[in-house]
């Protein structure tokens, strides 16, 4: 799947909800659900499922956030397609 693909996905999904509930809301949801993937990535025994479920709706969130805003993620990681933004290397030598 393209991030670009992810996106829509998650517009598909959520964007009617998403829209209604407004950004300032939605983005205390994202920050909750990051606080949720810090709290499996501290337990000392890492389950991977957990993870893998905590990655994917941390992304999911940051994709509705970017959506609500009108970026696409997609366009906003070509931003590193080059090497280190600042730098332009790979990997970064800043
Ligand atoms: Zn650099």
């Amino acid at each position: 799947m393209t991030i670009q693909k992810f996106q829509q996905q998650i517009e598909a999904i959520y964007f009617k909800k998403d829209a209604k509930r407004g950004l300032p809301l939605t983005f205390t949801w994202f920050v909750e659900e990051v606080g949720e993937l810090a709290k499996e990535i501290r337990k000392e025994q890492h389950d991977i499922d957990r993870l893998r479920e905590e990655f994917a709706d941390v992304f999911a969130w940051l994709s509705t956030l970017a959506s609500l805003l009108g970026i696409s993620l997609e366009d906003a990681a070509e931003i590193y397609a080059e090497g280190c933004p600042k730098c332009h290397a790979t990997p970064c030598e800043c």
